[in-house]
């Protein structure tokens, strides 16, 4: 049904790996390990110097500080500085001293879970590093690379209430977005940097050249590549794992799967349906036409506030808070129009 590629193969392992974050039990498990009422105060003690510094700028503007997003500012403080470890290489665990890589074996295919190999020279001894996916097992682990800190966190911020989705960037890095219902968008939040809001941070500040960014929570799993990038133009020429109507093909199929098949209880919220309905009606104009030079410049932008709406001169068009991110299909409104 699909074309078998990395990323089709990527959004449908994200798909799955995400609704453990739902499990109840492991949430109630998670709460315990996290300090809240010390994170709490630190927060509460932030925010109050944080409203005096206004006050002493006397300036109106930024007078609203967002509570829910310095909390997790402070929760991923926590994160970094108490709860996780970072591994690059292992050391002997029998010596501890310095050991060299000897690859990895693959324990599931579907999970894409293994094990890598250290070994080292003096001993003669192997020391295994198992890079989980499994959350229940994270908790006990407690460290890894981004892969392992963006799954945990991302989990702990649900654990919370919050809502959290996981970011894979195929470019190999993780991170979590949460999002705000005061500022009714989605928030960048990278627990091994502990930084937030800079979504620019890879490709201005580590130079990145990034391809896709997905994300992936119960509700769905979205393109969101071009929150992170300013350069829409070569970012688009670096994506060519998959065609782009096939790509938005792809994203709603899996969610009309996961929310149908895995039916975790709860409704959708308004955001990701009234998505869903639009990206809907473009494949289905798609398919339509069935213009083989729409291939490759047709985008689905992130799919939160962005609004596809029709456009008169271009068809389709996407509103971004004022900026319209110029068009990515390129059918008229008269084909639109007659087709419906
Ligand atoms: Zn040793």
């Amino acid at each position: 049904m699909f074309s078998q590629n990395e990323i089709v193969a990527n959004l449908y392992a994200l798909a799955s790996k995400v609704l453990q974050y739902e499990d109840k039990s492991l949430q109630e498990r998670a709460k315990k390990l996290i300090p809240l009422e010390r994170i709490t105060i630190q927060t509460e003690r932030a925010q109050r110097e944080i409203q005096a510094e206004i006050k002493k700028k006397q300036t109106a503007e930024e007078s609203e500080t967002h509570v829910a997003e310095l909390f997790i500012f402070h929760l991923m403080k926590w994160f970094k500085e108490e709860f996780f470890t970072w591994v690059d290489n292992l050391d002997c665990e029998k010596c501890g001293g310095p050991a060299v890589s000897r690859g990895q074996t693959l324990l599931h295919a579907v999970s894409q879970e293994r094990i890598e190999i250290f070994y080292c020279i003096v001993c003669c001894v192997e020391t295994r590093f198992q890079r989980y996916n499994s959350i229940s097992d994270l908790l006990e682990s407690r460290r890894g690379r981004c892969g392992e800190w963006a799954n945990c966190f991302t989990f702990l911020c649900r654990a919370l209430g919050y809502q959290a989705r996981y970011i894979h960037d195929l470019t190999d890095h993780a991170w979590t977005e949460i999002y705000s219902p005061t500022q009714n968008r989605w928030i960048h939040c990278d627990p091994c940097e502990v930084q937030m809001d800079s979504p620019l941070l890879y490709e201005k500040g580590w130079g990145k050249k990034l391809t896709y960014v997905l994300a992936a929570s119960w509700e769905e799993v979205q393109d969101v590549t071009w929150r992170y990038t300013g350069d829409f133009a070569s970012t688009l020429q670096r994506r060519n794992l998959v065609s782009e109507v096939e790509l938005m093909r792809t994203i709603l199929n899996i969610n009309k799967t996961s929310n149908e098949g895995v039916r975790i209880a709860g409704d959708l919220t308004g955001r990701v349906k009234s998505f869903q309905r639009q990206g809907e009606r473009v494949v289905q104009v798609l398919d339509l036409l069935r213009l083989p030079n729409l291939e490759g410049c047709f985008s689905i932008y992130g799919g939160d506030r962005r609004v596809l709406s029709p456009d008169s001169d271009n068809g389709w068009v996407y509103r971004d808070e004022g900026r319209v991110i110029r068009l990515v299909i390129q059918i008229s409104a008269r084909v639109i129009a007659s087709s419906t």
